[in-house]
């Protein structure tokens, strides 16, 4: 039993605090503080009264983190507030010892670059703590490093490559709206393409490499390959990996109208001056586009998120696919929320649950991949994401 401090009332924030209340037995007590206490009324509203109790905090501020974690008494920290208060919300954490868990890596609000080397420079800090820091709890960070964790396990002496193959065939029928937070979504896509081979970074210009992948129960869809956080880690520990690449499809009108709202500089990061005052481009489209939360009762259509893999076993070949599909109308009918923002909630709550119950353990930080995958693939299957494995011809 434990006191769980979700922050961030957003997409994602709901389906953590939705599955939090359905896994009652291991959260009993559920508060979730957000910026805007307004959203977190919203999600308090759609569960049975008195299932979380809620707050405002400024995450920025990790003096705020603390006082909040050590009013609740909080067992254990989801943020799935933006990848910007990491790091403010690991060091209230610390100086809690109080267990933490995310979906994404740390990024700078100035800097369209993200890269676990703050976090991972915080782990002495959490081992002298005595505490975990789980990074990358989400589907992509996440259920993929733990995809790739089991197939080591359970398929390869070495794996040689690894493609992860992110597909949302989800439609919202908004000409263009992002599928989690605007802001961070734009930065990743419109961001230069990176993939690793033979122990270097390859860089690509962004969307220059495309593959068609025939996704089961969607159907073939284009795919780009992007660069994507999980690859950092994946490459330290997986054994004999000689190559790993992260595709993600687009539809064309999304890829056009991102061209064009990039060509006229409105995917900008940094001030421009506006009738006198300072706008950040990008900042002002975020409030211009429909917010994610919204898109959940008029998305329909699947996700299937999954990883190839291809190496050796007792000296023979063997690739094999493993996947997981999620229907966003199903999301929805369960915590009011499209696939996207369930399919990385989900395996938040999971992660969060798995350290409660002490079935995740140790001091220090860590990637999915370096814990135990067998608890969580069974978590999976019995939390709403269950999985698929096939072979497929080397
Ligand atoms: P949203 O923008 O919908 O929600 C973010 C929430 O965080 C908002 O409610 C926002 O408050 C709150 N917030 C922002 N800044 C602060 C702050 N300083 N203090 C307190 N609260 C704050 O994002 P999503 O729910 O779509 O995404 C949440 C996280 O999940 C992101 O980090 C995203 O990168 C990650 N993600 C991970 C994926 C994965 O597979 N690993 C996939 C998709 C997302 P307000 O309402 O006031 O703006």
């Amino acid at each position: 039993m434990a006191t769980v401090l979700i922050i961030g009332a957003g997409g994602v924030g709901r389906v953590v605090a939705h599955k939090c209340v359905m896994n009652n037995t291991t959260f009993d007590r559920i508060i979730l503080a957000s910026r805007t206490l307004k959203r977190c009324e919203e999600i308090q509203s759609e569960l049975p009264n008195g299932a979380i109790e809620i707050a405002t905090i400024d995450a920025d501020n990790t003096a705020d983190v603390i006082d909040l974690i050590e009013r609740v008494g909080a067992n254990i920290v989801i943020n799935v507030a933006l990848p910007y208060q990491d790091l403010t919300i690991m060091d209230a954490c610390v100086a809690t010892k109080t267990p933490y868990l995310d979906t994404a890596n740390y990024e700078h609000p100035d800097e369209a670059m993200f890269e676990y080397k703050e976090q991972w420079a915080r782990d002495e800090a959490f081992k002298d703590a005595g505490i975990m820091g789980l990074l990358g709890s989400g589907f992509d960070p996440g259920a993929t490093n733990v995809f790739c964790a089991y197939a080591q396990k359970h398929f390869f002496d070495e794996i040689h490559t690894i493609d992860i193959l992110d597909c949302n065939a989800g439609d919202h029928g908004y000409a263009f709206a992002t599928n989690f937070n605007p802001e961070i979504n734009l930065r990743e896509v419109s961001a230069k393409g990176r993939y690793w081979e033979n122990g270097e970074w390859i860089e690509t210009e962004p969307m220059e490499i495309m593959q068609v992948w025939d996704y089961p129960e969607v159907g073939p869809k284009d795919s780009y390959l992007l660069y994507h956080e999980e690859m950092e880690s994946l490459v330290q520990n997986i054994k004999g990996l000689k190559r790993i690449r992260f595709f993600m499809t687009f539809g064309q009108s999304y890829l056009t109208h991102m061209k064009c709202l990039e060509n006229v500089g409105m995917l900008g990061i940094k001030e421009v001056e506006h009738k006198g005052m300072k706008i950040v481009p990008m900042e002002f489209l975020k409030t211009l586009l429909p917010d994610p939360a919204s898109l959940g009762p008029r998305t329909k259509g699947k996700t299937n998120i999954g990883i190839v893999a291809e190496g050796l076993k007792d000296g023979k070949k063997q690739k094999i696919y493993i996947y997981q599909v999620k229907d966003h109308e199903e999301c929805y009918a369960e915590v009011k929320s499209q696939g996207v923002s369930y399919t990385t909630g989900v395996p938040a709550v999971i992660g969060a649950k798995l350290m409660v119950e002490g079935k995740w353990s140790g001091h220090g930080v860590f990637n999915m991949e370096q814990m135990d995958p067998d608890f969580f693939m069974e978590e999976m299957m019995a939390q709403g994401l269950p999985w698929n494995i096939v072979e497929l011809e080397c």
